[in-house]
């Protein structure tokens, strides 16, 4: 088995943002020589995330930014972290700062509608994500 880590830098623009590394990601794994195994994006913040969802339609992305902004409001009586962002990390450890996807003949077995996010909830920032690709 061979194991490959490379990273990649991802500019934010807002304070939350979904931003899609699916072609940044497929573009690494299709530079390996790994042709069957499994690809884990990760994310080495405690104010960012990563997740799969929908991109075939841009509505996806911002109903979950939403969402998320009713269930973890930016401020928030009762919040002690002095930083002021609280929320943020409380939606990273929600979704969580990987993901792993399998590849096939050396490419990303997602599903049709399926694309990787990069989720910025503390932003702007410029921020790093990890990948670590093995198989054989
Ligand atoms: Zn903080």
């Amino acid at each position: 088995m061979k194991i490959v880590q490379e990273e990649f830098r991802v500019n934010s623009k807002s304070r939350n943002q979904m931003i899609d590394i699916t072609s940044q990601v497929r573009s690494f794994v299709g530079q390996s020589d790994i042709s069957y195994g499994d690809v884990i994006v990760y994310c080495p913040h405690t104010t960012a995330a990563i997740t799969i969802n929908e991109n075939a339609d841009p509505s996806v992305p911002h109903d979950i930014l939403l969402t998320m902004e009713e269930l973890m409001p930016h401020h928030r009586p009762g919040y002690r972290h002095s930083e002021g962002n609280s929320d943020a990390h409380c939606k990273s450890s929600l979704f969580g700062c990987s993901e792993q996807i399998m590849i096939k003949d050396k490419s990303l077995n997602l599903g049709t509608w399926q694309a990787v996010f990069f989720c910025e909830f503390d932003g702007p920032r410029t921020r790093k994500v990890v990948l670590q690709i093995r198989g054989e």
